[in-house]
This record gives C-alpha cells, sequence and structure tokens, in this order.
C-alpha cells in the first residue's frame, strides 16, 4: 500500500452524517476504485479525476436510510 489515505489504510473510519437525514454515512471505498470496477490495470488510477493527488483520496459514500450519495475528500497528512 503507498497510498496515504488512512481511511483506505484502515486506520480512520470515515464518520460522516447524511446532509438529509442525519443518519452514519457508509464508505463505499475511494473514487478510484469505483471508477474502474472491470479493468484491474493499475496504471488507470493515475489518470482518474477522484484520484486527486499526493495526499487527497476522494471517497464516495451513501447513506443506507435515503440513499443520499456524497463525496468526501480525505486528506492523508503526515500519515504513512
Ligand atoms: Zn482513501
Ligand atoms: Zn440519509
Amino acid at each position: 500500500m503507498t497510498t496515504g489515505c488512512p481511511v483506505c489504510n484502515g486506520l480512520t473510519p470515515i464518520e460522516e452524517t447524511c446532509p438529509s437525514c442525519g443518519a452514519l454515512m457508509e464508505d463505499c471505498g475511494s473514487m478510484a476504485d469505483l471508477s474502474d470496477p472491470y479493468g484491474p490495470y493499475e496504471e488507470k488510477r493515475e489518470n482518474i479525476a477522484g484520484y486527486t493527488g499526493d495526499n487527497l483520496c476522494l471517497h464516495f459514500l451513501q447513506c443506507p436510510n435515503c440513499d443520499e450519495s456524497i463525496s468526501h475528500t480525505v486528506t492523508g497528512s503526515n500519515v504513512i
């Protein structure tokens, strides 16, 4: 694992609440993973818009209660 995202590394759970109903959102993974559901091509990850940079990781959150979905940018700061 070379990503700096603490969420992808399982270090920090995302605890965002739904803007519509206030339920705890479920983390559906990073945008980079979601955008490439069929291709096992590692190189493509760098070209995906959701994969924003060294220490940023864009996650897709979905509300299990009302199906609201939002994106959430995780900042990796200095986590290895
Ligand atoms: Zn991540
Ligand atoms: Zn909701």
